[in-house]
């Protein structure tokens, strides 16, 4: 799970690890969360329709949680997170079609951000639980996945309804 990844990305967990985890409004982000970790989780608005959640685990990371659509005017204020990221998770909900081509744009232009250059990328396509899910390699292939070469990244299916 999520403490491998960050045992093979820091080599210990004395350091602490800045995950941000991202993704469209309803894409099970907030669901994910309650499985990645059992800290509680506050929210904090530094800005008007800019909602994070962070986690500060003293296993050693920090997660940073928020809605990813739709917020071109207050991309500056990424800035502030995006700098010391050392993970990023990008969830996707598998069964809402309709919506493939945002989340793609989104995950293109948030890669393409300078501090976010060489970040190992983990994409949870989830909602697998659900018959009208489109399957991970599809997934990968509409994102395209496979130009990504600057940076590892790895797509998993998931639930996180159902841990
Ligand atoms: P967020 O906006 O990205 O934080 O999304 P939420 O975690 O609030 O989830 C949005 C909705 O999708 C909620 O009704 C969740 O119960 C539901 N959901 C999240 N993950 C899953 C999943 O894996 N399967 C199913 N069936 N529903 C899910």
């Amino acid at each position: 799970g999520l403490l491998s990844v960050t045992q093979r990305l820091k080599g210990s967990l004395e350091q602490e690890l800045h995950i941000l985890l991202l993704g469209l409004d309803n894409a099970g982000k907030t669901t994910l969360l309650k499985h990645l970790t059992s800290e509680e989780v506050s929210t904090i608005t530094p800005t008007q329709g800019f909602n994070i959640k962070s986690v500060h685990s003293h296993g050693g990371f920090k997660l940073n949680v928020w809605d990813i659509g739709g917020q071109h005017s207050i991309r500056p204020y990424w800035k502030k997170y995006l700098g010391s990221t050392d993970l990023l998770i990008y969830v996707i909900d598998s069964t809402d079609q309709k919506r493939f081509e945002e989340t793609g744009q989104e995950l293109a232009e948030l890669t393409e951000d300078e501090s976010l250059t060489g970040v190992p990328l983990l994409v949870f396509a989830n909602k697998q639980d659900l018959v009208t899910a489109a399957p991970a390699a599809e997934i990968a292939e509409g994102l395209s996945l496979h130009t990504y070469r600057d940076r590892e990244w790895q797509i998993q299916a998931c639930s996180a309804l159902s841990g």
